[in-house]
């Protein structure tokens, strides 16, 4: 959990993050998260490390609202039904996403999908069911390949899952497109790569 990037200055400036953020739709009731993919996967300790990051900052600023338990499944991915609904996502088209029949029938609230290609990381809509699908980009991908760059858009993207939207400041988990000019400091670079990995 320390080693979250920029976890201090990024509590710091959650408080007004959360104030300011575009919640959107919220969840009706606390969402069980199952976490779906190969069986040995650095990133299933990664996404139990945001779980627990997200629930104790929501904790920290007063709010009610957590994550449900993590459960853990192993199966195939269907990398082609989840690079076709991050396509549609960060597209940014607009209405409901399409979110391809193999991915509504997941188990769990908040399916974390775990791909083993080249997605671009996202967060889904919620389809018709309150239920919600994030794909998480192959580890082996660069930058998901570079030190701290999984761990931070696995919280990301569980951050937008919760209702956060994105933020223009560098030094957050939340950073969209606007950081793209970041300077060249090591931390900057991996919060670059970070943003380019989601739209
Ligand atoms: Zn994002």
């Amino acid at each position: 959990m320390k080693s979250l990037i920029g976890a201090v200055l990024f509590v710091a400036g959650l408080t007004a993050t959360l104030a300011h953020a575009q919640f959107g739709r919220s969840w009706p009731h606390t969402p069980t998260v199952t976490v779906i993919g190969a069986e040995v996967d650095p990133r299933l300790g990664l996404v139990d490390e945001a779980v627990a990051f997200w629930n104790k900052t929501l904790e920290e600023i007063g709010s009610g609202f957590r994550l449900g338990p993590v459960t853990r499944i192993v199966q195939p991915v269907p990398d082609e039904a989840l690079h076709s609904l991050s396509l549609s996502v960060v597209g940014g088209r607009r209405g409901p996403a399409s979110v391809p029949h193999v991915l509504r029938d997941l188990p769990g609230d908040l399916r974390i999908l775990l791909a083993s290609s080249e997605i671009v990381s996202f967060a889904g809509p919620f389809d018709a069911n309150s239920k919600r699908v994030v794909g998480i980009r192959g580890i082996q991908y660069p930058p998901m390949n570079l030190p701290n760059v999984a761990r931070n858009v696995i919280a990301h993207e569980l951050g937008h899952a919760i209702g956060l939207g994105h933020n223009s400041d560098p030094t957050t988990l939340m950073c969209g497109r606007l950081c793209q000019g970041s300077g060249p400091s090591r931390r900057r670079d991996r919060q670059w790569a970070l943003c380019r990995l989601c739209s």
